[in-house]
């Protein structure tokens, strides 16, 4: 198939050109800034990989899609932990519960004594539940920083700027800075903490619904909880608003009010990359095909859409997600 470049080096170009190298493709990545940090949507996910969960408010290819997500990232970063995830409620919010189990599949109930088996620090602060036990979380930060180290070490090559080659296709990967060539691309702004807090250990990624602010907390490890986040029509990246950490802080002392404690080591906000229906998609024009859309399934969809992505270059075959060819 001769040599790839792909463009953009976040969740989508390196899971792309992942599965290119893994298929023994020469692929090249192009990237002002190549190497993983927050000049990317990529660096302040969740790292959730929750197809049961994402599926109670999403259309229906994201659960189908991201059932391998966790299998793939297994296989090619590692640092995969299949934990499951808890969801809760608070008492007065129950039909919050109820509706989020009518709305999923993939789960179990739980009573107060099975949360507090799965979870001791929630011992006697919820009465029911639900457990996704086939889900799992990941680290973005090392996972990207994996894919990256190993394509290198595949001989994939890394540039700030394109090199002086002659590219038998280009993948466009470059979330919302491909707005300029996808005009319906639109930004989604998430807000996101990072806590230290060593007196609360949790072993998986807890979600606490309400009717206003939804929060789920991601364990890193070492007493370090990512907790997110904020969906708001509005491609601002930057800092986050006082109004989303006292949202975010009120929900997770609302969990575990020995969250009151904890450091607040760092917060962060970007625009996640988004179509109109929410779902990923594949666009051709002449030699370059976009891969776009990841919305807040970057880490879940990403390895379905670049095995989309290799297929339709090795076989011309149009994938569910294929587009018409634009002009
Ligand atoms: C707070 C938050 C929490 C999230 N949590 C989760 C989660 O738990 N699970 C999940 O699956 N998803 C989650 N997401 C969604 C996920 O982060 C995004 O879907 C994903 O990062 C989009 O990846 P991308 O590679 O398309 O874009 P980006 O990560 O933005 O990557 C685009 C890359 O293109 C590069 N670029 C820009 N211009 C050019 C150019 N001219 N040439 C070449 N390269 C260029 C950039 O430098 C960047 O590296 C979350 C998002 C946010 C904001």
């Amino acid at each position: 198939m001769g040599l790839i470049r792909i463009l953009g080096a976040g969740v989508m170009g390196l899971s792309v050109a992942t599965e290119l190298v893994s298929r023994g493709h020469r692929v090249e990545l192009v990237d002002p800034r190549p190497d993983p940090g927050p000049h990317g949507c990529s660096w302040w996910a969740g790292g959730m990989l929750a197809p049961f969960c994402e599926g109670e408010s999403a259309e229906e290819p994201v659960e189908r899609l991201g059932l391998g997500a966790i299998d793939w990232w297994d296989r090619h970063a590692g640092g995969v932990h299949r934990r499951g995830t808890l969801v809760l409620a608070q008492a007065r919010d129950r039909s919050e519960l109820d509706r989020f189990a009518r709305r999923s599949r993939g789960h179990r109930s739980l009573h107060a004594g099975e949360i507090a088996a799965l979870e001791p620090d929630l011992a006697g602060r919820f009465t029911s539940g639900l457990f996704y036990a086939d889900e799992a979380h990941l680290s973005p930060r090392a996972a990207l920083a994996a894919l990256h180290q190993r394509l290198q070490a595949q001989g994939a090559t890394f540039h700030t700027a394109p090199p002086d080659t002659t590219p038998d296709h280009i993948i466009d990967a470059r979330g919302l800075a491909a707005r300029d060539q996808l005009p319906d691309l639109r930004g989604v702004r998430g807000e996101m903490l990072v806590l230290r807090c060593p007196e609360v250990t949790l072993s998986r990624p807890v979600r606490l619904l309400h009717p206003r602010i939804p929060l789920y907390i991601v364990p890193r490890g070492d007493g370090v909880f990512m907790l997110g986040a904020t969906m708001i029509e509005s491609d601002r990246r930057g800092v986050v608003t006082a109004r989303s950490v006292l949202e975010l802080l009120s929900a997770a002392y609302a969990l575990l009010p020995a969250f009151a404690e904890a450091e607040l080591l760092e917060t962060g906000a970007d625009a996640r990359p988004a179509f109109p229906d929410n779902l990923p998609h594949l666009r051709r024009r002449g030699a370059t095909l976009f891969a776009n859309g990841l919305y807040r399934h970057g880490f879940l969809l990403a390895p379905a859409v670049a095995a989309m992505v290799a297929e339709h270059l090795e076989t011309g075959a149009a994938p569910e997600f294929m587009d018409e060819v634009l002009l």
